[in-house]
Formats: C-alpha cells, structure tokens, sequence
C-alpha cells in the first residue's frame, strides 16, 4: 500500500473528537408550546433546546407555535412515520437544528428520533447531543456489536479502533461471558437511550437457524433486564442475502413471526457497495425482500425500524415500515460492503446536490443546470439560501439540506396519505420523480437509476 491509498471506511470511524465542525449559523428564534410549557430555540445559541423563558432578543417575525412533541411510545404507535437522523462522525453539530425546523411545520405528521453510535462517542458527548435534540421522540445509541462479526460481513480490516473499546468497553469482552449482554445494555442506558437495543450481532446466512437462536435469546435476555419505563427492540444485522434467497427469508420472516414479545423490530441490513458513493439500492430481488419484509411487520403489527438505509428507508414506509434513518455522510445512508478504494492524492470531495424532485443527488453543476429549467422547485430550506451559484461548495449546507429534505419528503408520504395511504402517497411521488427525471438531460450517476425498480415495487 501506498500513502494515496486510503480505506472508504468512513461509516465505520468513531468521531473525530477534535471535530472541526462548527454549526450552521443561524438567528435567535423561538417558538412557543402551545401548553404554555415552554419554548423551543429555533436558531441561535442552543438551538434545539427547550426552554422556560425566553431570553430578551429582538425576534424580527411574530413567535411561532411548535407542536408539542411526542414522547417514545406515542411515536412508536407509527401513527405517523418516524424519521430518525444518524449522528455521523463528521457533520452532526446542526442536527438539532434541522430537527427543530422539521418539528414546528410537520409535526402533526412526522416523529423524529435520533440515532448514535455507541463507538463513536464519549457518554458525556452522547447525553449533551441528545439535551440538543429534547424533540426527537426515539433516542437510540446503537451498540454496533456487528463490528465483532468481520467474518459474516464485509467490514474493514480491523474495524474495532481503540477508541471504540473505550467508549464500549464489551467490544473487547467474550461475548459468551455471563454479563455481557447486561455490559451492552448499560452502555446505551448510560448514554441516554430511551429504547435499548439487543446487541444485533450479525446473522449468518450459513448457520441460520443458530445465528436466529442467538440474536433472539439475547434479545430476550435484554428484555429481562429491562427497568420500569424501559422499553427495547429485537436488533438484527443481515447480509442483504437473508432477504434475496426465499429459504433464508422465510427462515427469518417465520422468526419474526414466532418472537411476538418483540413488538419494535430494528434491521440492519448490508448491501453490495452500488460504486458511487451516492448511488442507490437498484437490486430488484432486495427491494422486493425488503418489501416483503416491512410488508410482515406491518401485518403482524411490529414496528419496522431501517437504521441506515437513506431513500431506501423512505421508500420503504411505502411497504410498511414504520422509521428509517439516513445522515449526512454516505455511511449513514446505506450499510454498503466495505471496499477497498484507491483514492488520488488530494482528492476533494465530490460537490453533490440532492434533488428533491428526482429523488436523487446530482453533481453541482447539474443541479445549477436543471435549476433554470420551468419544471424546477427550488427548495426554500435555510440551507439551500446559503449555498449561493457562483460561489465557493459549501459541503455541509448541501448534506443538511439532504437530511432536512428527506426529512420533509417523509412527512409528505403521511401528509399525502389520504389517497391509498402512504403507499399510494409513495407511488405518486416516485411517478412525478420518474416523469421529471426523464425530462432532464441526466446521465452516469446523475440519472436517478433505483426509481425504475422502485416503480416495478411499487
Ligand atoms: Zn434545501
């Protein structure tokens, strides 16, 4: 190897502690609950916060009303769909910012919650992120136990770095010891989770009836330890093969089925790695296993939860999944196999845009191209009023504009239910995708490939 050569192992880095990332700027605004309970920090220092009085700011917009916010169990009814931000290692700090801006205009039909990365950070770091986020309603700290798994999935060599141990110290222990499902449970509790997860170690497709029996028994084994006002879900790592082969998913879908203590279900699954880092699932056989998956737990009444799936999560509410997640960097937006990528010598990173309409990201200079077109919306979210043509990328605005407008597109799929319910609201926005898409003049990577199988799903 030499010095160009680096790992695409971004999703798998614990934070940079020194992260250089600042917020994204923004004004002191307010809202106020209706309840008279408090009030919400729009912008500004804080924001995200709640809090009882407002300080003296010359607010220059009439105060708002936020709607009150939901708590875990009220969201995990899935009345509405659960939108859930990953904490990623690198652009984090205005999550709460976009939460909050989701919050006051969708909040009747959209729950959020957050997800962190036990490896990634310290306990300290993981409760002051979540005191910023009081309006995600589903705080999950993910304890990644996967990462012990390198032989049934394909992660980096050495994926478990130092720093992972010491923030979760059961990596290092023997799995089969009496406490250490009890170690991986007080990890995300001491880190302020408000639903724990079973430690989700990777299924193995070529041992699946005991790979299942293990995944499930600590998963009953979690429960037990569970305290008054605790609640968990049954966490699974696949390789995508569980749901592409009909054996494995039947074997899977019948587990499912048979573990009804478990009514919230949290799936990760790992996918080949689609090239691009912007590319989207296009394997019609794993979307239709996912569809079939989501399709179970809505018929058997069990919250689907897809962590880390990007617009393949959002496309899947359509199936009936209840929550996905999706972040700001790749990682989070697709469990993708690890690839060894040779990367040139100070390469920069790629200006993308992701465009609402198309469903899809596309190279900055296409996005500034169909953005003079008739058809085009532009969005009007705070970022995007930054990210002015002609000027220096600012790559932060343009992944916080992703995450807020995947945000947006979820409460659509619930806002727009009232004709054949958030399928019917799904199918009619990949339809208007498809229509507009093939009006561009959109090639190689930016044209929007997964929505071909997307409309054969749906
Ligand atoms: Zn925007």
């Amino acid at each position: 190897m030499t010095d160009s050569d680096s790992y695409e192992s971004e999703e798998f880095e614990p934070e940079d502690a020194d992260s250089s990332e600042r917020p994204i700027e923004s004004v002191p605004e307010f809202a106020r609950f209706p309840s008279g309970s408090g009030f919400l920090i729009l912008g500004g220092p804080d924001t995200g916060s709640v809090v009882t009085e407002v300080p003296e700011v010359n607010q220059s917009t009439p105060m708002r009303e936020a709607g009150t916010p939901r708590d875990r169990d009220d969201a995990l009814s899935g009345e509405v769909p659960i939108f859930f931000a990953q904490r990623s290692a690198q652009r984090y700090k205005s999550i709460p910012h976009v939460l909050v801006q989701l919050h006051v205009n969708h909040s009747e039909v959209l729950s959020t919650g957050v997800i962190s990365k036990l490896t990634g950070a310290t306990r300290t770091s993981h409760r002051a992120f979540f005191d910023l986020t009081p309006l995600a309603s589903v705080k999950i700290v993910d304890p990644m136990c996967f990462l012990l798994d390198g032989g049934v999935l394909r992660l980096p060599p050495d994926p478990i770095k130092d720093r992972a141990v010491k923030n979760a110290p059961y990596l290092a222990e023997d799995p089969a010891s009496n406490n250490w499902v009890e170690s991986v449970i007080a990890g995300q509790r001491g880190a302020g989770a408000n639903l724990l997860l079973s430690p989700g170690r990777a299924l193995d497709p070529d041992t699946p009836e005991e790979s299942l029996d293990v995944a499930c028994t600590q998963g009953d084994e979690t429960a037990s330890h569970l305290l008054t006002g605790e609640r968990c879900a049954l966490n699974l790592t696949i390789p995508a093969r569980w749901l592409v082969s009909d054996a494995l998913r039947d074997r899977l879908l019948t587990q499912i089925v048979e573990q009804d203590q478990f009514d919230v279900i949290y799936v990760r699954i790992q996918w080949a790695s689609p090239g691009a880092a912007s590319a989207q699932v296009v394997d019609a056989a794993l979307i239709d296993g996912i569809k079939e998956l989501a399709n179970l737990c809505q018929d058997e009444e069990r919250k689907l939860i897809l962590p880390q799936t990007g617009m393949t999560g959002w496309l899947s509410l359509a199936f009936g999944a209840t929550g996905f997640g999706t972040g700001t960097s790749s990682g989070e937006q697709g469990f993708a196999e690890f690839a060894f990528r040779r990367r040139a010598p100070g390469a920069t990173e790629v200006e993308r845009y992701f465009e609402r309409q198309i469903l899809h990201t596309v190279d900055r200079a296409v996005h500034e191209s169909i953005a003079t077109g008739p058809e085009y919306v532009a969005c009007t979210c705070t970022y995007c009023a930054q990210l002015v043509p002609g000027r220096v990328w600012n790559h932060e605005l343009a992944a916080y504009h992703q995450l807020h407008a995947i945000g947006e597109l979820t409460a659509r799929v619930q806002s727009d239910s009232a004709r054949g319910g958030r399928h019917g609201a799904v199918r009619r926005i990949v339809r208007d995708a498809r229509q507009y898409a093939n009006g561009q003049p959109l090639v190689d990577t930016n044209f929007p490939r997964h929505l071909e199988t997307w409309g054969q799903a749906l």
